[in-house]
């Protein structure tokens, strides 16, 4: 075997017992030829052999020793105690059997090196006790050379480091446990580290979304209200409706829709425009077949419920939205959004901005209605439905330009009723209403489309011929006068009896460049026809007003002067 001790104090000691001991046995060698000495060095050597193994056998190692080619021939008894084997058993290579078969090759590698370059080594390998358990060993081996340098013998310790082993061991193992629960811990932090990277991503990523969202609501919202200025200042229902159809694809870009309206007598819906090539099956539908409205909220259809949906909406896939366009509290029609395939849902968020946008149309229609109204009450007469004598002044003007400008002539008839305040007088002032009525009526169906029929004031009415020359006028004035003679107006029952009219006539250019001068003319015409003796015709003579002389009552009661 081939070891010396551990590195304390024993190590040298061995090593000087080994000196000691390989002298013991090379010093009969070199005094065996000494005779004359020999009883006397034999003495010495048996002395120092016994101080060797004495001190070997004291020794708490296994000491060994070895011949130059390597067979072990002295082990202590240290050795034989640990191993349970004999001398004989051990000597020459028989120690190898005690070796752990796992460093055997090792052992052998290393002490077949050391013999061959007798170079000093040690080696850490384990050894078989007698009791079949294994302890680990420091073995070294040390040649001892003679004064030529040769090796005499090997000198070997074994020393027992099994317990450091084994304490090197449980640190190794306390030291693998420590960095297995540091790579643990490593390892969750890492994990924690990449599950807040992964969640502040997220984070990041979904704030990115609501600003993008919140962005483009933003962008919505604000060309909705750019759409509702525009409306507001819309003047006809045409114009609400383009400019609506037309602001709905980029309000609701995703969504495609349509606007459907009632009709005036609200029996029919019809569908006036669509966005983003809205697949609507019916244009046009009855308005119960439409939940909203029928109830006048919002309704919404989710895709594949078959709870309400519309029935002008039938064969519609995807989720539908139908909201009323309300207007001082009637409503109009429905404003109608679909989902897509694409954007399958029609987020609550969207509603109000829908909501938003058919109350704009609402509310644009309702102005239209009002200026539709203001507009009707400012030219029309309340009593007849005729236009009034504001309006017959502004459509003069239009008309007598017109006719200057296409070089076109332009008729006027002033009409009065004759003896009118008699019906007032016999019948009451509602059966002189009644004839006012009556007689509107009956002008209104007596001209072309293209004239104008105005209640001037009272019982006067003038009638605008635009392209009618003088004798087309004449004419006409009297067929009408002739007409009238036939109307039968009736009140409570009773026939009012014949109504007649005397009619001045008034031909652009002849009796006047302007409307005043043509209405002067046909005033005075008019004044002819009365002084003529009434339910006649008379035509305004060129120059009329220089000539005829129209007095002044008369004019202040056409009001031209
Ligand atoms: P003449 O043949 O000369 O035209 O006689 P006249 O009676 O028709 O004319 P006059 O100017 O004397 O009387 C017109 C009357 O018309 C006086 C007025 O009370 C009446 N009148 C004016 N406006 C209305 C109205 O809106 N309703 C009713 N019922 N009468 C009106
Ligand atoms: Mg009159
Ligand atoms: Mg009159």
């Amino acid at each position: 075997m081939h070891m010396l001790q551990s590195s304390d104090g024993y190590g040298f000691l061995a090593l000087f017992v080994g000196v000691t001991a390989v002298a013991s046995w090379i010093a009969p060698m070199l005094l065996g030829k000494v005779r004359r000495h020999r009883k006397n060095h034999l003495d010495a050597a048996r002395e120092r052999e016994l101080y060797f193994q004495t001190m070997a056998e004291a020794l708490p190692e296994i000491i060994w020793t070895a011949d130059p080619d390597g067979a072990d021939d002295y082990f202590n008894k240290k050795c034989f105690d640990y191993t349970g084997l004999t001398l004989e058993q051990m000597k020459g290579t028989g120690w190898t059997v005690i070796v752990h078969p796992d460093d055997l090759t090792m052992c052998a590698e290393k002490w077949k090196n050391a013999l061959r370059t007798g170079d000093p080594y040690d080696v850490e390998y384990r050894l078989r006790a007698k009791d079949g358990s294994y302890r680990w060993f420091l073995g070294r081996a040390n040649p001892i050379r003679n004064a030529e340098g040769e090796i005499i013998k090997w000198f070997g310790t074994c020393t027992d480091i099994e317990n450091q082993k084994q304490n090197q061991q449980n640190l190794e193992d306390q030291i693998l446990e420590r960095t297995a629960q540091l790579a643990d811990v490593n390892t969750r932090l890492q994990e924690e580290m990449l599950e807040k990277d992964f969640a502040r991503k997220e984070l990041d990523q979904q704030n990115e979304r609501m600003m993008s969202e919140l962005r483009e609501r933003t962008q919505r919202a604000t060309m909705l209200a750019k759409m509702g200025e525009l409306l507001q200042s819309c003047i006809s229902r045409d114009e609400v409706f383009a400019g609506a159809l037309g602001f709905a694809p980029k309000i609701f870009p995703a969504a495609p829709g349509a606007i459907a309206l009632l009709d005036a007598s609200r029996s029919v819906a019809e569908v006036i425009g669509s966005w983003s090539d809205c697949q609507l099956p019916a244009a046009v539908f009855e308005p119960a077949a439409c939940w909203a409205l029928r109830t006048g909220h919002p309704h919404l259809v989710v895709a594949g419920d078959s709870t309400a949906p519309c029935t002008h909406a039938v064969g519609v896939k995807n989720t539908y939205l139908c909201i009323p366009i309300l207007a001082q509290g009637e409503t109009l029609g429905i404003l109608h959004i679909q989902a897509t395939e694409g954007a399958p849902h029609i987020e609550s968020s969207d509603l109000s901005l829908k909501t938003t946008f058919a109350g704009q149309v609402g509310l644009s229609i309702a102005n239209i209605r009002l200026r539709e109204a203001l507009r009707t009450q400012s030219v029309r007469d309340a009593l007849t439905g005729l236009y009034n004598r504001r309006y017959l002044e502004e459509v003069l003007e239009r008309e007598v330009r017109r006719a200057a400008r296409a070089a076109q002539c332009l008729g006027i008839l002033m009409i009065d009723l004759d003896h009118f305040k008699n019906f007032n007088d016999t019948y009451g002032h509602d059966a002189g209403d009644a004839v006012l009525r009556e007689t509107a009526m009956f002008l209104s169906k007596g001209i072309r489309a293209e004239d104008f029929v105005c209640r001037f004031g009272g019982e006067e009415f003038v009638v605008i011929l635009p392209t009618a020359d003088m004798e087309a006028s004449r004419a006409r004035a009297e067929r009408l006068r002739l007409k009238m003679r036939e109307l039968t107006v009736m009140h409570l029952g009773k026939s009012l009896g014949m109504v007649t009219i005397s009619v001045g006539v008034a031909s652009f250019p002849q009796h006047g460049m302007s409307p005043k001068e043509l209405m002067a003319s046909a005033d005075a015409a008019l004044y002819e026809a009365k002084r003529g003796g009434r339910d006649q015709v008379a035509v305004a003579s060129a120059k009329a007003s220089e000539e005829v002389g129209i007095p002044d009552a008369a004019k202040s009661a056409a009001g031209w002067s």
